[in-house]
């Protein structure tokens, strides 16, 4: 008996390595030959080894992997001068939320939400999405689907859900038919909240009055979460006075508030995408075209939707940008939020109106990485590639700090430790098929192409 469990320890990491996927292979994977982008605003680390024991980062050292016989089998990847990142965050999400509404899905009975929020969260990952926060959904499918992938059941991201945001009734623009009104009742709802799971508090604080933002505040800062809200001016400046953590649109920010927010540290998510005019639609065709993008069946159809989306003027999306712009230069904790879904194309999306917009590659980068993980109260494990953290990283074939969209050029995606694997087939078809190909009645994509004045394969030449 004894002999036998000596031989299957022995055998086991050999049986493993050989056997198993990649991804659980090994307990120590060695990317190699890479460059490091740290999240940390420092310059690149160039040739440099990553070893992973576990979930979490090991070591880092210069030069080529050299193993030792005490290291035991390792699973060796010669990334061939690729870049390493640490793990996206998309820090604006609504993970079952069609947005554009999808008029077929009127009627959509709950399970079928349930799975759509989930494929949109793996998607998210297989994109280097590692971590997302949830800012607004139904029935805490969010939450649920963040045990599921803590638990291991799936191979999703790190999920920070919300549940539903906490308004006052006929709050976000008149649309909240029953809010919670009063100071008694927002404590209520943001404790119940807490209860059920979340892990950030959403609020449409700009129809609250200032002792119901405060009582939000005081309740989830008491609960250790922390508040992010839907604002716009004028309401925003109050938000942040009272202590809101985190501003999501800030459409029409002013200076003064832009300045308050500098200095109390508060975070901006400006989920620019969603703010779209066709005048930069055309500008980052133009740069996709480039890129040799412009055929891409996925980025043709997302070009639609992000133009559907757009009901404001140019001057609108212009401001918003000029916000944004000025947010990051005056010291700004800046965050990538798409809001639109899916998670990982308009996460892309977002990054690139960030660098569009008049942000640095470097801080483009920051933004979607680090300060997501100190958002999130979670720096020490995750949002840099150093050692002693969870291994959430993100290689890339080409370098984002010379061209942002280079973004796209994913090798290889970890989350704690674990590759996952982008060749596994998830279905026969793609989250894609949810706008194209699903039977609808009207042909939601060509409403919304229509709506776009766009044709497909067009790039912003010969529009
Ligand atoms: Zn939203």
């Amino acid at each position: 008996m004894k002999t036998l469990r000596t031989g299957l320890v022995r055998a086991l990491p050999i049986l493993l390595a050989g056997l198993l996927p990649a991804g659980l292979a090994a307990q120590t994977i060695v990317l190699t030959n890479v460059n490091i982008i740290d999240g940390n605003g420092g310059p690149v680390q160039e040739d440099m080894t990553i070893v992973i024991e576990g979930e979490r980062i090991a070591s880092i050292t210069e030069g080529p992997y050299e193993s030792s016989e005490a290291d035991g089998p390792a699973d060796v990847h010669d990334l061939e001068d690729s870049w390493v990142l640490p793990g996206f965050w998309n820090m604006h999400t609504h993970l079952s939320v069609m947005f554009p509404h999808n008029h077929a899905l009127d009627d959509e009975a709950l399970p079928s939400k349930v799975i759509r929020a989930g494929l949109n969260a793996i998607d998210g990952l297989r994109h280097g999405f590692t971590s997302v926060r949830s800012v607004g959904e139904q029935d805490y499918i969010d939450v649920a689907w963040g045990l599921a992938f803590d638990q291991g059941f799936f191979l999703g991201p790190r999920v920070f859900g919300s549940g539903e945001p906490v308004s006052p009734t006929a709050g976000h623009r008149g649309s909240v038919d029953e809010g919670a009104d009063g100071v008694a009742a927002i404590r209520k709802e943001v404790r119940r909240r807490v209860q059920n799971g979340a892990r950030a508090i959403k609020l449409f604080s700009v129809e609250m009055l200032p002792d119901e933002l405060e009582a939000a505040v005081e309740t989830a800062d008491n609960l250790g979460v922390h508040v992010t809200s839907h604002v716009r001016e004028p309401g925003a400046y109050a938000a942040v006075e009272a202590g809101v953590d985190c501003l999501e649109h800030g459409y029409g920010l002013t200076d003064e508030t832009i300045e308050l927010m500098a200095e109390k540290g508060t975070f901006y998510d400006p989920t620019i995408i969603c703010n779209l005019s066709a005048e930069y639609i055309a500008e980052r065709e133009a740069r996709l075209a480039e890129l040799g993008y412009a055929e891409d069946e996925e980025i043709v159809r997302l070009r639609t939707m992000v133009a559907f989306a757009d009901e404001r003027s140019p001057e609108f999306a212009r401001e918003q940008r000029r916000i944004l712009k000025k947010s990051a230069e005056a010291g700004v904790k800046l965050l990538i939020g798409s809001d639109s879904m899916p998670i990982g194309e308009m996460g892309f999306l977002e990054m690139e109106q960030f660098v569009i917009s008049g942000v640095s590659e470097m801080d483009t980068i920051i933004a979607a990485t680090r300060n997501g993980a100190e958002m999130q109260g979670l720096l020490d494990d995750l949002g840099t590639v150093e050692e002693g953290k969870l291994a959430d990283l993100v290689v890339l074939g080409a370098n984002p700090l010379e061209n942002i969209s280079n973004i796209r050029e994913t090798v290889m995606v970890l989350k704690g430790g674990v590759i996952v694997d982008l060749d596994a087939q998830l279905g026969t078809s793609t989250y894609w098929d949810y706008y194209g190909s699903m039977e609808l009645p009207e042909g939601f994509l060509a409403e919304s192409e229509e709506a776009a004045g766009f044709q497909r394969g067009n790039t912003a030449t010969d529009q």
